[in-house]
Order: C-alpha cells, then sequence, then structure tokens
C-alpha cells in the first residue's frame, strides 16, 4: 500500500513529484491484495529501521488519521528491528515528524520500544532494569523541538473589550464564514494549490531582535503552521540546527533580516521560499508603541505569511481575516460583517488564520 499522497493535486514542481514517488515506492514493498500476511521481505527488515524513512513517511502523508496509523503500523513492522539510536531519533521527534498525528498510542508505542532498546551501563545489551540504566545523551539537540510546547496566545484585552459587542463580533466572525463573506482585493494573482502538501519552516533565530527568544518565535510559528493545517497541508516546524536536510522535504527558511529593506514585519518569498522577518521593522513599532503586544504581531505576520505559502496570493477584503489589510491607497476599506466599524481600541485583525482564511485556502486546494 503506498502512501495517501494525491501527488497531481499538491505538488506543483514535477521533479519533486516524482522525487517523492519514488522514495515512498523506495520505502514501502508493494503489497498485492492477498499477501498482506508478510509485506515485508525478512532480509529487508533489519536495514529498514532508519529514523529518517519514518520522517519521510511522516512528511509526505496530509491526511492526520492515516498518518497515525501508517506510523503505528510503520512501528510495528519494523520497531523491533531498530538500532537504539534510531529508535531515540524517532521518539525525541515525534511531536515534529507527526504533528497532530502524535497521538497517546503513537507516544506509548514508540516509549515501550524505546525502553527495550535502552542500553545498560558498559554493553549494548537490551536493559532489563532501565530504571538505573544510564542516562545516554542524545545525539546532537534532537530533543530539544521534540520538547517545546505550544503554547496559545490569546488576545490580550482588557475586561471591558472583551465584553463589547465589537469584540463579540470579530470572534463570531473568525468562528464562522457566512457564505458571500470570502472576497479579496484583486490585489494578487489568482488562488492557487499550496507550494507543497508537506512543507517545513526551518527557523534560524540569528539576527533576531533583543528580547525576541528563540522559544518564542518558534512557538509563534508552530501556532501559525498548525492552524494552517487545517486547510488541508501539514506544515511542520524545526528549528534549523536540528534539521538535518533531504532533498525530498520541501523547505521554506524563516529567518530574520533587513536584507530586503522590507518595509514591514514579514515578507513572504514563494520563488525563493522564505520568510523573512525584519529586525528593524520590529523595534521600529516597539519604539512607536511601547505598550503594544508584539508577540501577537508577530503572530498576526507569521500567520499572514504562512497563508500566502498555501496558496493564497491576494489579500482579503474581509478586515479580520489574516491575510487581510485594512484599507488601500485609494481610501478603499476592508469589510466588517453587518456594515461594522473597525474598533479603535484593539486590533480587530485575527492573530490566526480565519473560517473564511481556511475555506478560501480549501477551495483553492479542492480540499
Ligand atoms: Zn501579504
Amino acid at each position: 500500500m503506498l502512501f495517501n499522497v494525491n501527488h497531481n493535486v499538491f505538488l506543483t514542481s514535477r521533479s519533486l513529484a516524482a522525487g517523492l514517488l519514488s522514495l515512498c515506492l523506495g520505502l514501502w514493498p508493494i503489497v498485492v491484495p492477498g499477501q498482506t500476511k508478510n509485506p515485508v521481505p525478512e532480509e529487508k527488515a533489519s536495514p529498514l529501521c532508519k529514523a529518517e524513512d519514518f520522517r519521510t513517511m511522516a512528511y509526505s502523508i496530509n491526511d492526520v488519521q492515516v498518518r497515525e496509523k501508517r506510523a503505528l503500523e510503520w512501528l510495528s513492522r519494523y520497531g523491533k528491528e531498530c538500532a537504539f539510536k534510531e529508535i531515540e531519533l524517532i521518539r525525541a521527534n515525534l511531536a515534529v515528524w507527526l504533528g497532530t498525528a502524535d497521538t497517546d498510542k503513537v507516544h506509548q508505542t514508540a516509549k515501550e520500544l524505546y525502553l527495550a532498546k535502552k542500553p545498560a551501563a558498559s554493553t549494548l545489551e537490551v536493559s532489563k532494569n532501565t530504571s538505573t540504566a544510564p542516562v545516554i545523551a542524545p545525539s546532537g539537540s534532537i530533543d530539544t523541538t521534540a520538547t517545546k510546547k505550544v503554547k496559545k496566545l490569546a488576545n490580550k484585552v482588557d475586561e471591558k473589550t472583551a465584553v463589547s459587542k465589537e469584540y463579540a463580533l470579530r470572534e463570531s466572525e473568525i468562528a464562522q464564514c457566512l457564505p458571500n463573506e470570502i472576497a479579496n482585493w484583486n490585489d494578487g494573482a489568482k488562488d492557487t494549490k499550496m507550494l507543497s502538501p508537506s512543507m517545513v519552516y526551518v527557523y534560524e533565530h540569528q539576527g533576531a531582535p533583543a528580547g525576541v527568544s528563540e522559544d518564542a518565535v518558534f512557538s509563534v510559528l508552530q501556532q501559525a503552521a498548525s492552524a494552517w493545517d487545517q486547510c488541508g497541508g501539514q506544515n511542520t516546524v524545526m528549528l534549523k540546527r536540528d534539521f538535518f536536510d533531504n532533498k525530498s522535504i520541501f523547505k521554506i527558511a524563516v529567518q530574520w533580516n533587513d536584507d530586503d529593506k522590507l518595509g514591514t514585519i514579514g515578507l513572504a518569498n514563494i520563488t525563493k521560499k522564505t520568510l523573512t522577518l525584519s529586525p528593524e521593522a520590529f523595534l521600529n513599532l516597539k519604539k512607536a508603541n511601547a505598550s503594544r503586544h508584539l508577540m501577537e504581531t508577530l503572530q498576526m505576520v507569521v500567520s499572514h505569511e504562512v497563508g500566502h505559502f498555501q496558496g493564497l496570493t491576494a489579500h482579503s477584503r474581509r478586515c479580520v481575516d489574516v491575510l487581510s489589510y485594512y484599507a488601500n491607497d485609494a481610501g478603499e476599506k476592508c469589510f466588517i460583517r453587518d456594515n461594522g466599524v473597525m474598533p479603535k481600541n484593539f486590533e480587530y485583525r485575527s492573530l490566526l488564520p480565519t473560517a473564511c482564511d481556511i475555506q478560501r485556502c480549501r477551495m483553492a486546494n479542492n480540499n
């Protein structure tokens, strides 16, 4: 059985499609119905336990449930053959590689395999008493990504605002997309399919403004990535130092620099596959408004830019959408439901993709 990836639907690059397809074919033996009892040729069982293959499998499957199922199948098929280093690597990266398919069941399965393989003090034999086995330093710094928690960024508004009619309207616009509400500024090309069904945002913290931690930006990226997963693709975030490159992985480099003199905080370059954040623009914003919640702004910017990589080029006319902008040079304004007026005391635009952002994206991707 092959992966549930529709190459025609998602992949724009023929060579990438071919690369992924050949990897899939290489990884999974072709199973003819009726031969499912022993699908793995005996002699190939052991060399097939490679963390890298597990990762490629995980990144190739778009559907969360299928991904979980395949992960469990993979672990039961190859897990017992795994060298300790391989299973250690898999276990440490489950959250990153599987995303929401990293369920309790997968977690537990990997943990059992890991504990069964954990070497004792001076030998590489399986330890029977894992509680006294020495801790083996993880190779590289792989576990740092796996242990990062996704933190919810709630809007920081005062109590009065939180109970206001305008704020309630914003919330309902975020949660629900009514018929005919999808509209854009016609300022960009027609929506297209996402660049790839599976993208990895590789974050490099170097050059970030002072006071902005790597953890905070990582968390912002993960929030945006998993929110856009609702469109049907799989967006994963990794730190550059933890990332081992593989040509079959579709990468977007996330970086801080002012080389392009952006003038805005963020820029998605579809051709170069870069998401650039401007330290200068970020610091200017901080200077202009010290009380502003800068990480919320960064969340909004990152969610917006990630949206461009999902195939949405033009900007949304609906003010609340993360892909919106509020007004154009001609003085035309964005729309708020029921002729609502733009509030002055809080940011109306959503921090994460709204129901309309996601619906528009699904329409563009036929999901
Ligand atoms: Zn934009």
